[in-house]
Formats: structure tokens, sequence, C-alpha cells
């Protein structure tokens, strides 16, 4: 083998044997060491023989490339078997050249290695042969011929002599490939959305870390474009979740189509996409916003269908002082504001906006101690048959007895207690209020009255929405004939078949449907036929419409007619003139009820209406309000 491996006590051996041998007067004398030594070397080269074969069969073997850099001669030694693998020399090559071409070898190896992570495994390797470090070892991308790209794990360990020069270096090649590859898929993964394999939160959140961080650019401003599809709700619902996602995947596409170079686009929830934008020129918010909500006047096609939507934008522009959590709670403030105006529009975010939010979560909080401490109250409006001026039922309306404020309308709460889910105790706790209520007027007039409850989305959205009621009833020994529900037709299409359905169930269990503010929704009279509905309540603003035009008695004619064959019962509302009631009986219209009648009223002015007429309206003798 190597000399340079030789110890020091061979040297000597060595070196005392040649010049022995010149001597002959002490040849004599060494002679038997010599033979010794002699049959010592024998072996040991015997030996070093048999281990060299063993290595290099573990070497064949190996299922890693392993290879060995005499570095005092530059000579590169990999099996041949690899050479072939890793196509380091041309197909037709002269395979026992390869080992004699050994440095050149090392060279093609070098050059294949790609030039993005040439420097890193250069710089390890020379700290490795420096003896900084105690293994050389580095992960790269290695080119094999024509063009396939292979993660190699390449590791080493160097021999130094006893000056400490390195001397000889043995290592290893894996290939890593497949662990690289799914190491990459689950970051992929980590960092993409699914569905439509944009970035996700996650990654834009990364995304704009880094832009903050940019210390060094002269451009510090960026924007920041939440957009979130109005009514997706509505296609879920309506043509099912896998039409949804061919959707969601859609506007993904019509979204990256506007992303310009400096832009990032992201899934960041269900309906819900940002789009960051760089170095960003704060004179086009405008112009990019506008560009957004333009892509989707056109109807997107998914899944057999034409689908129109429409999207809300919040926009927050930001410099790089700025944090991640305030820019994003920022845009979101704009974006609730942009859909609390009406949607398909966009905002930009504004301190204003804060302070509303700041009062709107104000308002919940003392919400919910309201809902603790029992602040609200029900007063109820009478409905009147229009022939005999008989009470035939009243409707149960909420109002928060707030201890500052006084009374507070519903209208300028029941938005955010239905937002917040607290409609969901609240409006049970109406129904029970109004079953005991009702209970006791049976016990004083003994007479049926039906008590109406109006039913927000959010508690017909809830799977046993049927069995609450039912417990409800069956806890307060109410009778389900006596109660009526009121749903809009905005909540019953938002979810049309499973309501239809639970509609049907409630009925079936005694309970009146009842449609309404009926002409302010859909207004599509050929559905109404397909509705589980009993009562049909027109709304107040098609009253006043009767009130100026002709057309519109028409109208609300027709309507009485449909209604009447399909037969339901027509009620209408916000009868607030003697010309209402009188225009309302011409067109047999079945009860009424408004402000020409009762104003909404607490429980005990309620219970005196009943007491002075017997629950009887004296139509003839009605005083016009107005
Ligand atoms: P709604 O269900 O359409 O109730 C009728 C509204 O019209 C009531 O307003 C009533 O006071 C008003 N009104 C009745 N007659 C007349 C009239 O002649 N002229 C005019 N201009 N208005 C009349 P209110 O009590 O302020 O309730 C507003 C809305 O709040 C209700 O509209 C209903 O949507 C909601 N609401 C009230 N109570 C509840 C409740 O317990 N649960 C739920 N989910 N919503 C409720
Ligand atoms: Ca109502
Ligand atoms: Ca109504």
């Amino acid at each position: 083998m190597n000399r340079r491996y030789d110890t020091d006590d061979e040297r000597n051996f060595t070196r005392d044997l040649l010049i022995g041998l010149g001597e002959s007067s002490v040849r004599k004398s060494y002679y038997p060491e010599l033979q010794r030594r002699i049959v010592e070397l024998e072996k040991t080269q015997a030996s070093l023989i048999e281990s060299e074969k063993r290595y290099r069969q573990a070497v064949e073997v190996s299922s890693d490339a392993i290879w060995d850099w005499d570095i005092c001669q530059n000579i590169w030694y990999i099996s041949n078997e690899w050479v072939k693998k890793f196509k380091l020399l041309p197909e037709k090559h002269d395979e026992k050249s390869s080992q004699v071409i050994g440095e050149d070898l090392r060279k093609i190896w070098s050059m294949r290695i790609h030039p993005d992570d040439l420097a890193h495994h250069q710089q390890l390797l020379n700290d490795h042969l420096a003896g900084i470090s105690d293994v050389y070892e580095v992960e790269y991308r290695f080119l094999i011929p024509p063009e396939r790209w292979i993660w190699i794990l390449a590791k080493g360990k160097v021999i130094f002599d006893n000056h400490g020069k390195p001397v000889r270096m043995i290592g290893s090649y894996s290939d890593i490939t497949t662990r690289k590859n799914q190491e990459e898929r689950i970051r992929h993964m980590a960092y993409h959305d699914t569905l439509t394999d944009l970035p996700n939160r996650a990654s834009l959140y990364e995304k704009m870390v880094d832009f903050l961080n940019e210390k060094n650019t002269d451009d510090h401003s960026g924007a920041i474009f939440l957009i979130n599809i109005d009514n997706f709700k509505f296609v879920n619902d309506s043509l099912g979740y896998s039409c949804g996602d061919n959707l969601l995947i859609a506007i993904a596409q019509r979204l990256t189509g506007i992303l310009p170079s400096k832009g990032e686009l992201a899934r960041i929830g269900g309906d819900e996409f940002a789009i960051l934008l760089t170095h960003f020129d704060s004179k086009q918010v405008d112009t990019f916003a506008h560009r957004i909500l333009k892509l989707f006047t056109k109807p997107i096609f998914a899944c057999g269908h034409q689908i129109f939507i429409s999207s809300s934008i919040g926009i927050e522009v930001f410099t790089t002082d700025a944090s991640v959590e305030k820019i994003l709670s920022n845009a979101n403030t704009a974006l609730h504001s942009a859909k609390t105006t009406g949607k398909k529009t966009w905002k930009l975010f504004k301190n204003e906006m804060q302070e509303a939010v700041v009062l709107r979560m104000q308002m919940e909080n003392e919400l919910r101690q309201a809902l603790a401490l029992e602040q609200f109250v029900v007063y109820y409006q009478p409905q009147i048959d229009i022939l005999s001026g008989k009470i035939i039922g009243l409707e149960a309306l909420i109002r928060w007895s707030h201890p500052t404020k006084g009374l507070i309308p519903p209208l300028s709460f029941i938005p955010l207690v239905e937002e917040t889910g607290m409609i969901v105790p609240l409006g049970e706790w109406v129904m029970r209020s109004a079953c005991r209520f009702g209970n006791s007027l049976r016990k004083i007039q003994q007479k049926k009255i039906r008590i109406a409850i109006n039913v927000s989305a959010k508690q017909l959205m809830q799977e046993d929405f049927l069995q609450r009621v039912r417990r409800i009833l069956w806890e307060e020994n109410y009778p389900p004939e006596l109660m009526e529900l009121e749903i809009t037709e905005t909540i019953l299409m938002e979810s049309l078949e499973t309501n239809v359905i639970k509609l049907k169930e409630l009925r079936n269990f005694g309970i009146r449907i009842s449609l309404d503010d009926f002409g302010t929704g859909y207004s599509s009279l050929t559905y109404l036929s397909r509705l589980p509905i009993d009562v049909l309540k027109i709304d107040k603003s098609f009253l006043q419409e009767v009130r100026v035009t002709s057309k519109g008695t028409v109208i609300i004619g027709t309507i009485i007619q449909l209604a009447h064959q399909m037969d339901m019962t027509v009620v209408a509302e916000g009868v607030e003139t003697w010309e209402q009631l009188q225009l309302m009986r011409d067109l047999e219209c079945d009860f009424i009820q408004g402000f020409l009648i009762s104003r909404p009223l607490p429980v005990d002015q309620i219970l005196e209406v009943y007491h002075k007429n017997h629950g009887v309206f004296l139509i003839e003798s009605a005083v016009d309000p107005t």
C-alpha cells in the first residue's frame, strides 16, 4: 500500500535495512531480523490487500457512492458503476481509463453541481480541508445529462498527516432526491392552499414580514387588498360545494390574470383572497381596486352554470414600519366597512373605521350583559281581522331596555346580535316569553290568540332548530297551532332546500309559517307555490306604493288573489291610514297590522286593550294617526 501511511518505526527499519545491506560486517547480525521482518511485511501486505479488496467490495455494493480522493497525487476514485449511474463520462469511454483520469473526473463532478449551490459546497469543503469543521457535509443539486437534476448529499472526512497536511479524503454521495421532493411537497402543502394551489395565509404572512424587513429599499410603501366574494354561501348552498370549489378555482385564475409583477396573490380563507403589492404607489389604489371589481362583471362559468358574483374589497396602504398584524387588521376593518355599505365595492382603511369598530365592540359587550341581565322586553302588535275587527294575533317585537339610553328599537341592535350569534339565545328567550304571555292571555280571554315570532337566519340555520322549538313549546305547555314563525324571503333563499325541509317539519308539527316582508326580496310569485307557507305578509313599503299609484293597487290585488288560490292568508303590514285599510278591504286582504290599529305595546297595555274592547277593534271608529 501507500508508503505515506508507514509508521515511523517501519520507516527507520527500512532505512537501517538499506544501509545494513551495504555493509557485510553487519549483514550477519541483521539477517534473522531481516527474515522475520520480511515475513511480517508479507503478512501485513496480504492482510492489507485482503482488507482493500473487502473495502472495494463494500464500495461496489453500497447504495451510496463512495469516493476516495488522494489529495497528494490528486487522484479521485469513484467506482465505475457510479461513473455510469451519474453519467460522468460519455457512454463509450474505455472503462479502464476512468481511474487514470481521476482528477478530471472530480472536475467533471464539480461542473455538474448546480451553479447556485456550488459556492456553498466549495466553502464547506475548504473549511473542512482547513480543519475548521469536523466533517464535510452538504446537500446540492446535481445534473445528470442531458437534463435530469437530482439532489445529492455529499459527506466526507479528511485524513491529515503528522504535519497537519490533508492527504486523503474519503466520503460518500447519496441520492436524496426522493426525500427532498417529499420535503418540498410538505413545504408546498404548508404554504399553499390545496384547492387553488395559491399561496395560503401563512405564506402571505411570511412574504409581508420579508417585505417589511427590507430596510435598504428607497420605496417603502405597499398595499394589501382583501377580496371577499359576496354571498358566496348562496352558491354553495344552492349549487353544491363542488360547484363552489370550481367557482373558487375560476376566481383564483381571474385574479392571477391581473397580478402585477410585484404582486402576491393568496387565498387566505374560504371565499377570501388577498393581493399584496409591494413598492406600491398609493395613487394606484383606485385603479387597481376597479380592476378587481371589473373582473366580476362578466359571469363565471362553472359546472354548467353561468354564475354572477361580485366582490367586496378592503384596502390598507402601509409603509414598512407597520406590523403585519396591524396591516391585516386594518384591511379587514376596511373590508367589513365595504361589506356593510352594500357590498360590490371597495374601501380604503381610515381611522374613523377603527372608531366604528370600537363602538361596535362596546355595543357587543353591552349586549352580552343585557342578555345576562335580561334587559330585553317584548312588545306586541295586534293583527286584526279586516272584516270583524277582532284581534286574531299578535306579533312579538323585541326592544332593548337600556339602563341609560332608554328603549332601543330592534333595528339598531338585531344586526349585531345576528352577526355575533347572540340571536340564538335571544331568539329563544323571545319565543319563551311569547309562549308565557300567550298562556296568560288564554287564561284571561279564553280565546285563541296566535302569536307571531320573528326568526332570523342564524336560528333557522341550526340543525336542531325544530327540536329547540318543540322543547320550548313542551316546557311552556304552549299549543303549537297558536305559534306562527315569521321568516323573510331573504332568509329562506339563503339556503332554500334545507330551509324548505325544516319549515315543512315545523308545519307538520302544527306551527304556522308566515313569509315576512313580501315584496322586498326576490318577489317571485312563481316559487311561492313551492314554499310551505300559511301566511303572506305584504311589506309596508308596498302599501305606501299603493297609495300613490293605481298600478301598485293592481299588483297588490294580484298578489292577494294568487295567495288565496294557494290557500294562504294575507296580512297587510304597516297600515297607517283609513284609506289604506279601506283599500285592503276592497282587495280582500284577510288581516291587517299597523299603527292605525295599534303600535307595538308592552304586555300591560296590550292587556288593557283586551279588557277595553274584548279584543275587538272598532274599525269604523278608527282615527287616522297621521
Ligand atoms: P318586522 O318583522 O317587519 O316588524 C314590523 C315592524 O314594522 C316593527 O318594527 C313595527 O313596529 C313596524 N310597524 C308596524 N306597524 C307599522 C306602521 O303602521 N308603520 C310603520 N312605519 N311601521 C310599522 P320594529 O318593532 O322596530 O321591528 C323592526 C324589525 O326588527 C322587525 O321587522 C323584525 O325584522 C326585527 N325584529 C323585531 N323583533 C325581533 C325578534 O324578536 N327577532 C328577530 N329576529 N327580529 C326581530
Ligand atoms: Ca315580522
Ligand atoms: Ca315585516
